[in-house]
């Protein structure tokens, strides 16, 4: 495992440590809303916040932050389950919802209003954005505020009890309407939503607001740092004044990081929902997608994904990452650990003259060429052959490195072979080359003669038939959410994915491994997917290609 970066937020922990300010366990939690599948962004909070558990050898929850309960499910939940696990994290004790948290946060609501701090408002949804000013210009009261504390409690009751409509009233926080914080211009707490709830069913028609929640949640679960993305420090003052006002069980401490952006990208659950209902990609878990489900399809590895979260680092300025260094992150690990294989990807028959027809020799080549503890794999090597169209050139620019007419070339872990004759079809497209093998080549370089590089190939005859989805970016545009004339799904790249049939790889590659993408020498990375399979077709994606254009 690779070593972790210090960051900001240890080191401030580490400092209050040091001064006594705090003692005991450190308790983080990552509070995903379950309403879409988890993207790169997810991944850099919850490397945050299960690595500073770990570093401190505290504990990491997993909260599903679940108030907007028509906006989410339990497929939502299952995923985002699956994808934590599926990194590497495991989170302390069972799976925590701020659902549970229901019954609490109704009764620290009721503490609030007898304390005078809440009330309830009938103030239309559009009389309230009048009210509540802007930056330049001070709240006014509503004329609600200072309705006693009997009739609010009364109120409060009859709209848990549903006696009111969906918006008929809210409850609001009685802070400051003049307050240059706008978080804090008497908040909402509490709206009426006649909404099934998956956890709670219908058992509520009033839901606490995510600033209500998400405090109660923390303390109720005596998290000691709640870790959260920079566009929450405006709101610290509410969650500190919840906490202040309450008597809840502990008053965790907020630190707010940068929310990391990849260029070429978007991270936005409600943007990546938009591309999969709208159909520009197949599903949540598409290879193109920036979903962690989407990058584990693609051939991503944890370890990768975690590399990469290292890489971008953790700190309070915001700014763009290169989805260049993420590409180098999986190019790094596959690197090292990929198996290796053929697979010609537009074969072109070749014909070994004066190689016997019913014979086969079996190669056996390394599965990686620096790690001899990953073993062998063997390689059929027969009359037919096919190489990639590519590979092959009638007439070759100079410092050609492939196959030509009486031009000898390597071929990948077998012998060297010279091109003696061109078959074409009549309408002459080349279907076929006539060549001649040197059977005293196999591992050894020829006498008298040079052989012009070095290509891959399979048998003709023994190699197996497969689909490629070749992916490539999503996005065009470097920063596709950017653009206000245009929707972000205008700058979607058309190529984006260039399916390619009947592809011929190497017979090994019949029942392939799926825990990790292969090197296809010469190709890239390319993963094996599964559910694709399924239909009796053998489909792989690729990953990434093998060149790295990041930190050059
Ligand atoms: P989205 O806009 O994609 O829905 P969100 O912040 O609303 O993102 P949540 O489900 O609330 O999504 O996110 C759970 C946690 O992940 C939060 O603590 C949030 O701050 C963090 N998070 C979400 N997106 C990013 C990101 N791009 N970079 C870092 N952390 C993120
Ligand atoms: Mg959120
Ligand atoms: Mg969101």
């Amino acid at each position: 495992q690779s070593k972790k970066a210090h960051n900001f937020i240890q080191s401030l922990i580490e400092d209050a440590i040091a001064k006594g300010e705090h003692t005991g366990k450190v308790v983080t939690r990552f509070p995903p809303e379950p309403n879409g599948y988890l993207h790169i962004g997810h991944a850099k909070s919850i490397c945050l916040n299960f690595g500073i558990a770990e570093t401190f050898g505290g504990e990491c929850n997993l909260r599903f932050d679940d108030t907007n309960p028509e906006k989410e499910n339990q497929e939502y939940i299952d995923a985002i389950k699956r994808d934590v696990s599926w990194l590497g994290y495991e989170w302390a004790g069972d799976v925590r919802y701020a659902s549970d948290y229901f019954d609490a946060i109704y009764d620290f609501a009721v503490e609030l209003i007898e304390k005078g701090k809440a009330y309830v408002c009938a103030l239309t949804a559009e009389e309230m954005s009048e009210y509540r000013g802007s930056l330049r210009e001070p709240g006014k009261n509503s004329p609600y505020r200072d309705r006693p504390v009997a009739e609010n409690l009364q109120l409060f009751r009859d709209m848990r009890d549903g006696k009111f409509a969906n918006g008929e009233l809210v409850l609001r926080a009685k802070i400051d309407m003049a307050s240059p914080n706008i978080n804090l211009r008497d908040p909402i707490l509490y709206r009426i939503r006649y909404a099934s709830h998956h956890q709670t069913g219908d058992k509520w028609c009033i839901y606490p607001m995510y600033d209500f929640t998400h405090p109660i949640s923390d303390a109720m679960e005596g998290i000691t740092h709640s870790l959260c993305t920079l566009e929450f420090e405006d709101h610290r003052p509410l969650y500190d004044w919840v906490l202040e006002n309450i008597s809840g069980p502990c008053h965790p401490r907020q630190i707010e990081f940068a929310r990391l952006n990849l260029n070429y990208t978007v991270t936005s659950k409600r943007k990546l929902k938009r591309l999969v209902d709208e159909g520009f990609v197949d599903s949540w878990d598409d290879p193109r997608m920036p979903t962690i489900s989407g990058m584990r399809r693609r051939g991503y590895t944890p370890e990768s994904i975690r590399t990469f979260c290292d890489m971008v680092g953790v700190n309070k300025a915001g700014g763009t990452v290169d989805v260049g260094m993420l590409e180098h992150a999986i190019r790094e690990d596959l690197n090292t650990r990929a198996p290796r294989a053929m697979c010609v990807m537009r074969p072109l028959k070749v014909t070994l003259t004066n190689y016997p027809e019913d014979k086969t020799e079996t190669l056996e080549l390394p599965v990686h060429p620096q790690d001899p503890t990953m073993g062998a794999r063997e390689v059929p090597w027969t009359r037919e052959l096919y190489i990639d169209r590519e590979d092959f050139v009638e007439e070759p620019p100079r410092k050609w490195k492939r196959l030509a007419p009486d031009q000898a070339v390597r071929l990948r872990g077998g012998y060297v072979m010279t091109c003696r004759q061109i078959i074409r079809d009549d309408s002459g497209q080349i279907v076929e080359l006539k060549c001649e093998y040197d059977p005293a080549t196999l591992g050894v370089n020829p006498e008298g003669y040079k052989p012009n590089g070095v290509i891959h190939w399979v048998s003709a005859t023994d190699s197996v038939e497969a689909d490629i989805n070749v992916y490539d970016r999503l996005f065009l545009h470097e920063n596709p959410d950017s653009d206000r004339e245009r929707d972000f799904t205008d700058h979607l790249n058309p190529e984006s994915l260039v399916r390619l049939e009947k592809v011929r790889a190497e017979k090994s590659l019949g029942h392939p491994r799926a825990d990790l993408p292969y090197q296809f020498e010469r190709e890239g990375y390319f993963f094996f997917d599964e559910a694709a399979s399924e239909s009796g077709r053998l489909v792989f994606n690729r990953t990434v290609t093998l060149r790295d254009s990041w930190g050059q």
